[in-house]
């Protein structure tokens, strides 16, 4: 059953930007298609979460965001895509990293995120040139990250909270949700003050909807009172984008001589894209076939 959502709202009578998402799903399918760890689960899941909550706010269907973690951790890099609505794909370099607990008892994330190294943020907004934003890593555990990146580069105090359950023993996905609480400029200091009070309960969120609970009914036990109004609702989701096609073009811009290598030597090809893990074959005869539509210093033109 599919009860992944985003939820966006205001509070304290439109004075802060809330977002939120329950995407159990989502990361379980991240999970199946990468064969992740129990801590990549964890570390992918919350960056999955994080980029889909950020994406639902895009206008247009050629929009994207892209988040990289380029951390020293064991798991190498992380890298998130999202589309309008909550459409995301990702990967990390070494998906079965694993570590043992950390001190509290918790999967590492910043483990295999790293705890030094940067952190971008690249919004794609068609037709403008992408507007990156970097920052330092803060603590590698990733909503701190965010929260950081959203004050240093956006210049937008933010809460972020994102939260992860998975199965000690099959790894499954028990629950995982995010929640984003981010104040307007003209949000008054008292209001401030009932937010950061709030800080320590929104740490049960995950646990909530692990219990039954639906993300709706989780955010009125959480912040009911602080005058939730509930303005959009999506459903996100984890899909890539690849095609055979888009691999086809991938090989004819290797160049000539690149493919003339590939079919000497293997005869054949696998590729596998690395958001999704999807395999691509391609026979000896079909590379043959991109040959000819592939440029390169072997090509006649230049001969
Ligand atoms: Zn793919």
């Amino acid at each position: 059953m599919n009860n992944d959502i985003v939820i966006r709202g205001l509070l304290l009578w439109g004075s802060v930007n809330m977002t939120a998402i329950s995407g159990k799903k989502l990361v379980e399918d991240a999970r199946k298609a990468h064969s992740l760890s129990h801590v990549c689960t964890a570390a992918l899941g919350r960056l999955l979460m994080q980029t889909a909550m950020m994406s639902v706010q895009l206008k247009s269907e050629m929009d994207n965001l892209t988040v990289i973690f380029d951390g020293d951790g064991a798991a190498g890099r992380f890298v998130a895509v999202g589309h309008s609505g909550g459409v995301v794909k990702g990967y990390t370099d070494r998906p079965s990293a694993e570590l043992p607990l950390n001190e509290n008892g918790k999967l590492d994330v910043s483990g295999v995120v790293g705890k030094n190294g940067e952190m971008r943020v690249i919004r794609d907004l068609s037709l403008k040139e992408p507007y990156v934003g970097r920052c330092a890593i803060t603590d590698g555990e990733i909503a701190n990250d965010f929260a950081n990146y959203f004050v240093v580069s956006e210049q937008q105090p933010s809460l972020v909270y994102l939260g992860v359950r998975v199965d000690p023993a099959t790894g499954e996905v028990r629950a995982a949700s995010g929640l984003m609480l981010q104040p307007l400029p003209f949000c008054p200091d008292s209001d401030l003050a009932a937010l950061e009070n709030k800080a320590g309960e929104i740490t049960k969120l995950t646990r909530m909807l692990e219990d039954g609970m639906t993300l709706e009914e989780a955010l009125e036990k959480l912040l009911g009172e602080l005058d939730l109004e509930i303005t959009e609702t999506a459903e996100p989701v984890f899909k890539c984008d690849c095609s055979r096609e888009k691999i086809e073009s991938a090989l004819i811009s290797l160049g000539r001589e690149e493919l003339e290598d590939m079919i000497e030597k293997d005869g054949k090809a696998e590729l596998v894209c690395r958001f999704c893990g999807s395999k691509y074959d391609f026979t000896g005869e079909e590379l043959n076939a991109l040959l000819k539509e592939a440029k390169g210093s072997g090509s006649k033109d230049e001969r």
